[in-house]
């Protein structure tokens, strides 16, 4: 892969999209209105509109190390505001991934700099779980466990913002948690039952 080639695919993109629709950017330039947000991987391997088959204007898209939501990261609180508030997305999906880089790091006692706060994250989401992840033998089983957790976690934080609390009320907008794993290229939907999730712990946070 070289940088030129990258213009060259760009040219040949754009040619086949004309091909189809000779107002095809014409189009696509008078707004956006997508259903989805979708909060991923950085991960080169983990594409977000590749592996769902979706066209340039159906999903917003953020994506950082380990599909994070931090309650004081303003990148991400930023996204959200905007894609459920402005343009009104009726679905949020945190999707992680299997062989995530990040979460193996985050359990890691390597120092990685600026990465040591952005990972802690990762390290509550286990401190959290400590229980059922200490109880799996298998080392690639608990990472697995622990990818889909994570995705749980960051799932919660999307859904305390007060963005999407007012959705949820308003026009029922839904969250779901997915993985993609990569060994399979398979996208699975973890089906996360967040009423129960919630019940355990609305009296803290207030949720409704
Ligand atoms: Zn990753």
């Amino acid at each position: 892969m070289n940088i030129k080639q990258i213009f060259e695919n760009n040219k040949k993109w754009v040619s086949e999209k004309l091909k189809i629709d000779k107002n095809y950017f014409k189009e696509l330039s008078k707004g956006q209105s997508p259903e989805i947000l979708y909060i991923g991987c950085s991960d080169s391997r983990v594409t977000a509109e590749e592996l769902m088959g979706v066209q340039p204007g159906d999903v917003f898209v953020h994506r950082n190390i380990a599909n994070m939501v931090p309650n004081t990261d303003l990148n991400v609180m930023s996204v959200i505001n905007y894609a459920v508030s402005q343009l009104k997305v009726n679905h949020v999906v945190v999707c992680g991934h299997y062989y995530c880089g990040g979460v193996k790091a985050a359990m890691q006692s390597a120092d990685l700099g600026i990465l040591n706060p952005w990972l802690r994250n990762i390290r509550d989401v286990y401190r959290l779980h400590r229980d059922e992840l200490n109880s799996i033998k298998d080392e690639e089983t608990k990472y697995k466990r622990l990818v889909e957790l994570n995705v749980q976690e960051q799932c919660v934080n999307v859904i305390k913002t007060s963005d999407v609390q007012k959705a949820i009320r308003e026009r029922k907008l839904t969250v779901h948690g997915w993985v993609f794993d990569i060994h399979s290229g398979n996208l699975i939907d973890l089906k996360i039952d967040f009423d129960k999730i919630l019940e355990g712990i609305s009296e803290i946070y207030h949720i409704t």
